[in-house]
C-alpha cells in the first residue's frame, strides 16, 4: 500500500484533475452499480454531505437510535442543513422495522418536517444485512416518496460474511457510503456513491465542508489498493473473531461474534481496560474489534490475556 501512494499520479482533484483519484471514484462507482463516487475525506464527511444533498432545511431523515448518522456524527445535518432527524430503535437483527419506518413518515401537512430520507446501515453493529431487506425498504421508499442512503462503511464485511455481490445490496439504494479506511485498512478515506447528478450536488456540498482536497491521489491509491487486496481477506477478520468470541467463550466470559467484532458483556469497562492492559492490550469497552494487522498470535495473546476477567465480573450477565 505505502509502494502505492509512493508511485500514484497526482493532479489537482479540486478541479477533478487528480487521475487516480478518479479512477478511485470510477472504480468503487462501478462495483456498486453507480454512475459516479466521490473520494471524501471520512466516513462523517460522506454521510454528511449525503444528508444535505438528500435533504433541505425542514427536511427529517430516518435512522437507527445507534446509528452511526444519527449518534455518532455531532449532528451535523442540524448542524449544518438544519436536517431533522428522526430516531427509531433498531432490531435485534440491526435493521429498522419498516412498519414502524412507515408509520414514522410524517403527513404532508405543514405542521410536520418533511420526511425525505430513510437512512440504513450494513453492518450494524457487526451484523450483516442481507438483501432482502433492502429490497423490501427500496419497495416502502417508492411506495412513499423516500430516498435511501446507506451507511455502508463496513458493507465489504457485510458482503463477505453473507456470499453476496454488494451491488445486490446497493442497487437498492440512491446512495452509498463506503469505508476505506476501516476493516480495508487504507489510512484515510470514504467514498460516496450515487447517480452522476446526485453526486455533482455532493461535491459541492464536499468542498463547502472544506473537504476539497488537492493532490489526495496519494490517498487514492491506497483506497484502490484496499479495494483490490484488502475485500477478500475480511473473511479472515470474521474467522479470527470467531475464534476470539470462542477462547473468550471458553474463558468464562459471555462474548458474541458479528462479523468483525466481538461483543463482551457482563464485565465493568473500567475493570476491562485496567485488567486488559495488564497484558499490554488496550480496550475501549465491550466492543473488540479484529482487523488486518491482527493475526492468530495475537487472538491467543487476547484470549490468555483475558482469562482472569471472568473471575473479576462484577455485573450480572446480561438477559439473552
Ligand atoms: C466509522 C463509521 C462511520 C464514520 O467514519 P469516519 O471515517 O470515522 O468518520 C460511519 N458509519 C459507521 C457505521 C462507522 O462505523
Amino acid at each position: 500500500m505505502r509502494a502505492a501512494m509512493l508511485d500514484a499520479d497526482v493532479g489537482d482533484d479540486v478541479y477533478g484533475e487528480d487521475p487516480t483519484t478518479n479512477r478511485l471514484e470510477k472504480i468503487c462507482a462501478e462495483r456498486m452499480g453507480f454512475e459516479a463516487g466521490l473520494f471524501v475525506a471520512s466516513g462523517t464527511q460522506s454521510n454528511l454531505a449525503a444528508l444535505l444533498t438528500h435533504c433541505e432545511r425542514g427536511d427529517e431523515y430516518i435512522a437507527g437510535q445507534d446509528a452511526h448518522t444519527y449518534r455518532f456524527e455531532g449532528g451535523g445535518g442540524a448542524a449544518f442543513g438544519g436536517i431533522q432527524p428522526q430516531p427509531l430503535p433498531f432490531q435485534s437483527d440491526g435493521t429498522l422495522d419498516l412498519e414502524d419506518v412507515e408509520a414514522a413518515i410524517k403527513p404532508d401537512d405543514y405542521h410536520f418536517a418533511r420526511t425525505r430520507l430513510l437512512c440504513l446501515e450494513n453492518t450494524q453493529g457487526g451484523r450483516p444485512i442481507g438483501p432482502d431487506y433492502f429490497a423490501r425498504a427500496r419497495a416502502l421508499a417508492n411506495r412513499t416518496g423516500l430516498r435511501v442512503h446507506l451507511d455502508g462503511a463496513r458493507l465489504f464485511n457485510a458482503v463477505v460474511a453473507l456470499g453476496v455481490d454488494v451491488d445486490d445490496i446497493t442497487r437498492h439504494c440512491d446512495s452509498v457510503s463506503v469505508c476505506l479506511s476501516k476493516g480495508l485498512g487504507a489510512p484515510v478515506g470514504s467514498v460516496l456513491c450515487g447517480e452522476s447528478d446526485f453526486i455533482e450536488a455532493a461535491r459541492r456540498w464536499r468542498k463547502v465542508l472544506g473537504g476539497g482536497m488537492r493532490q489526495c491521489g496519494i490517498l487514492a491509491a491506497a483506497g484502490i489498493y484496499a479495494l483490490e487486496h484488502s475485500v477478500d481477506r475480511l473473511a479472515e477478520d470474521h474467522h479470527r473473531a470467531r475464534e476470539l468470541a470462542a477462547g473468550l467463550t471458553a474463558a468464562g466470559l459471555v462474548a458474541d461474534q458479528r462479523t468483525n467484532m466481538v461483543y463482551v458483556t457482563g464485565v465493568e469497562p473500567g475493570r476491562m481496560r485496567n485488567h486488559m492492559a495488564t497484558g499490554g492490550v488496550r480496550v475501549s469497552g465491550p466492543r473488540w474489534v479484529v482487523h488486518l494487522d491482527i493475526d492468530d498470535e495475537d487472538i491467543r495473546h487476547v484470549v490468555a490475556t483475558a482469562g482472569g476477567l471472568a473471575a473479576d465480573r462484577t455485573s450480572p450477565r446480561p438477559k439473552p
